[in-house]
């Protein structure tokens, strides 16, 4: 029996399953991971925290996440209280809990392009639907032009996504503002990236206090260097928690999950080391590639979207060759590599000398 066979829902037949290879190559710049592994200590310290917990395994874990969010909230700053953040597998679980909450049938969410292809995925999972605007040819986003689609479209939510993926461009808060005065509905601001922005950014978390529409998504995936532990979190009014609380699944979060979180964040010193060393790396690979002749978008994200190639197979083929796996994502010509080790950038470059 195929696929095809199966009677699904309508709106899913013909559709592909979203994902980026997951080869087996020596030099993985391809998914904006964390390159650096966790350390002993941080092991050590979750070895024990796993042991201790893993005593209460038979019963279900906090099913509101309490202490978790406590300390995320402290993480956040800005006088967040537990009251003002939410967490779950992921922040893609998180956008998912958003639009089963404030999207559904009969409902638009809509979002700047390029930007994350996940936000139009769990639009059409959620059976809502997406509508498409654009950024502008530098990958910014104009203002007056983001207001006047929000007013053309009246979506019921917004997505704005700053440091954007794939492009690397953060939004000025200013205008982060003007959409959300813009917008009848939810403004979501996904900061996935927001710790490798550059200094003097300001985060979408400074203006909570004056929008009760307003969520401000983030991750322990990239900074925190927990992709595997699955763990997204956000920030918005404390009613905006509670529509979640009507959707999410019970013991969504599971205790071993809200341990490793826990554990990741005792440890955020050394982690949010490791961002200032990609950040140098980052600035240094937009320098290397744009020394090359290429064309780079400014990052204030953990990767670099260049180009232009008008035959960005041939380039993305090239790389994997020799051992490295970038992205194939974006506009057209546009060719996307995560921030890796030294080591690993420096491996990076060779492979681009000798495949341009
Ligand atoms: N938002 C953006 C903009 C992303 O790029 C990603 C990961 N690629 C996510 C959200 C989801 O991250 P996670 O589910 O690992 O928290």
């Amino acid at each position: 029996m195929n696929l095809e066979d199966l009677p699904i829902r309508d709106d899913l037949r013909g559709m592909k399953a979203y994902g980026a290879p997951q080869l087996d190559v020596a030099v993985r710049l391809n998914t904006n991971e964390n390159p650096y592994p966790p350390s002993e200590r941080l092991l050590d310290d979750l070895a024990l925290t796993i042991r201790r917990e893993a005593a209460e395994l038979n019963r279900y874990p906090d099913r509101d996440a309490i202490e978790l969010r406590e300390e995320l909230a402290a993480y956040l700053g800005h006088g967040l209280g537990r009251e003002r953040v939410w967490a779950a597998n992921g922040s893609n679980e998180v956008l998912q809990q958003i639009l089963q909450a404030f999207g559904g049938p009969g409902r638009t969410a809509m979002g700047f392009e390029p930007s994350y292809a996940m936000h139009p995925l769990i639009t059409t999972g959620t059976n809502t639907t997406w509508v498409r605007a654009s950024r502008e040819a530098d990958f910014s986003l104009d203002p007056a032009g983001a207001v006047a689609a929000i007013k053309e479209h009246d979506p019921d939510i917004v997505f704005l996504t700053s440091p954007n993926n794939p492009t690397g461009t953060a939004v000025p808060i200013e205008t982060i503002e003007a959409v959300i005065e813009a917008a009848r509905g939810m403004v979501v601001i996904d900061e996935a990236y927001f710790e490798f922005a550059r200094t003097g950014t300001p985060s979408a978390l400074t203006l909570l206090g004056r929008h009760p529409r307003l969520i401000v998504t983030r991750t322990m995936s990239k900074a925190f260097a927990m992709a595997g532990t699955r763990l997204g979190y956000l920030a918005a009014h404390p009613a905006v928690i509670e529509a979640l609380l009507l959707v999410r699944l019970p013991y969504h979060l599971s205790t071993v999950t809200q341990a490793t979180a826990r554990t990741a964040l005792r440890h955020r010193e050394d982690l949010l080391k490791d961002v200032q060393r990609l950040r140098e790396e980052r600035d240094a690979t937009v320098g290397w590639l744009r020394g090359r002749g290429l064309e780079v978008a400014d990052s204030d994200a953990n990767f670099v979207m260049f180009g232009r190639f008008p035959d960005r197979r041939k380039i993305w083929q090239g790389l994997l060759d020799q051992g490295v796996l970038i992205r194939e994502v974006g506009p057209p010509e546009w060719l996307r590599v995560s921030i890796g080790t030294k080591d690993e950038m420096s491996a990076f470059r060779q492979a681009m000398e000798n495949v341009l």
